[in-house]
């Protein structure tokens, strides 16, 4: 072979090598249409009884899970789950915790038998490379997670499994990791924050109208998210007096986040909640994609 030939033979080669990594993206693309992207939810969960109550909140957690694609398995980020260092749930069967007070019988002996979702977790640990993860066997599912998924998905078929929030780390950290678990949304699996964006139970009262704060700073997060300020929703501290209210303590603030890292540009949001109840809680709630 002379010089021109191999050249030539090498041209063609490089060329059928393109066209072949094209069909293979081509095919890759269409597994990745066929598998889907899952939406993301924040869910202002409030008060357990949600888990039992029949009202606009339960109602609206119902719909979604109608109109949501079937998840392969659902991956929540409670408010009620904080650690030292980052844990994900890896047990084949999660208990139902039940980590409230002076509820009645019913809403204690309300059960959501979901299987875990072992593999899941593994995957988790392995794609997140901003935190190392130690797999839990203790935890379970809390109500943060069963109070909201037991309307969304009443059969519990779907296996479930939770990441905590490491209570060391600062905001900017949690989004961080909210970004790194979008590969897992594009494999089939359901991401959810669950807390409430203003939640001040020291204030809570048993009255209908909110205090003027929180529907002050309701309304800002909600115009931050809008814009896709996540900055701004970040550095939630620098927002004034009203944030201090709003989010006395983070627990319940920083599962928005994880939705938010989760948002890819210029993909649609929607608010399927949004109201301000017992004074300070609000319950609205958001669906990317
Ligand atoms: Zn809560």
């Amino acid at each position: 072979m002379n010089r021109r030939d191999f050249l030539f033979r090498m041209i063609i080669g490089m060329i059928g090598m393109a066209s072949m990594s094209k069909l293979g993206k081509t095919l890759a693309d269409q597994a990745d249409e066929k598998i889907g992207r899952m939406p993301v939810l924040f869910v202002g969960h409030g008060n357990p009884m949600n888990a039992i109550e029949d009202n606009e909140f339960s109602r609206a957690w119902e719909e979604i899970g109608r109109d949501l694609p079937r998840p392969k398995a659902v991956l929540c980020v409670s408010a009620h789950w904080e650690t030292n260092g980052s844990r994900v749930t890896a047990m084949e069967k999660p208990r139902t915790i039940h980590d409230f007070y002076g509820f009645p019988d019913e809403l204690n002996a309300k059960e959501y038998p979901a299987p875990g979702a072992p593999e899941w977790a593994e995957k988790t640990r392995k794609i997140l490379r901003k935190a190392t993860v130690k797999p839990d066997l203790d935890w379970g599912l809390d109500h943060g997670t069963w109070a909201v998924l037991c309307r969304m998905f009443p059969k519990a078929d779907v296996p479930t499994f939770q990441l905590s929030l490491d209570r060391t780390r600062p905001a900017q950290d949690h989004y961080d990791i909210g970004r790194e678990l979008a590969p897992l949304r594009d494999q089939g699996v359901l991401i959810v924050g669950s807390g409430n964006m203003v939640h001040n139970l020291r204030l809570m009262e048993w009255r209908d109208k909110p205090f003027d704060w929180a529907t002050r700073f309701d309304s800002k997060l909600r115009k931050l998210i809008e814009d896709r300020d996540h900055k701004a929703l970040i550095n939630y501290k620098d927002l004034g007096q009203d944030a201090r209210l709003a989010i006395p303590t983070n627990e319940h603030y920083l599962p928005l986040l994880y939705t938010l890292a989760l948002q890819n540009e210029g993909e649609k949001l929607s608010f399927f909640t949004e109201k301000v109840t017992l004074g300070s809680i609000s319950m609205r709630g958001l669906r990317i994609g």
